[in-house]
């Protein structure tokens, strides 16, 4: 088996495919070998076990289904800077009309109650997304 002994992009993969790049800055991938030594990868990684010399390759992982799990987690990403723009936006509105810390309570009470009822139901509903992900098993090269 003449392989390269290292993580990196695999050779003659479409790198420079705009898709495929977006998709190697997402979540990684936890790969669990069959002699159960776990590495985590980006997209698109090879890998090969030190254990038992398994050779692993991510690109074996479906695109689009990889691209729904990503899209899981950005989602979940931008709702978060969304709120903290929206909350500093608030301060700093009130503090232009003077009222500063009229805009500091605000924004507490809106954060606390945002954490208090909201927050918990957008979290079960991310985490019941997270369970319905795939688990792929691919073979090894
Ligand atoms: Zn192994």
């Amino acid at each position: 088996m003449k392989q390269e002994a290292s993580v990196g992009p695999t050779p003659g993969a479409p790198v420079f495919d705009p898709e495929t790049r977006k998709l190697r800055n997402g979540p990684p991938i936890t790969l669990t070998c069959e002699c159960g030594e776990r590495h985590e990868l980006r997209y698109g990684d090879r890998w090969l076990c030190e254990k038992c010399g398994r050779s692993w390759n991510t690109n074996r992982i479906p695109i689009e289904q990889y691209a729904a799990v990503r899209r899981i987690k950005l989602r979940l990403r931008w709702v978060m800077i969304g709120l903290c723009v929206l909350a500093v936006s608030c301060v700093i509105f009130f503090a232009a009309i003077g009222k500063f810390f009229g805009g500091i309570l605000l924004v507490a009470v809106c954060a606390t109650s945002w954490r208090m009822y909201i927050w918990p139901r957008q979290k079960r509903r991310y985490l019941t997304a997270v369970e319905k992900l795939p688990v792929w098993e691919i073979k090894p090269e």
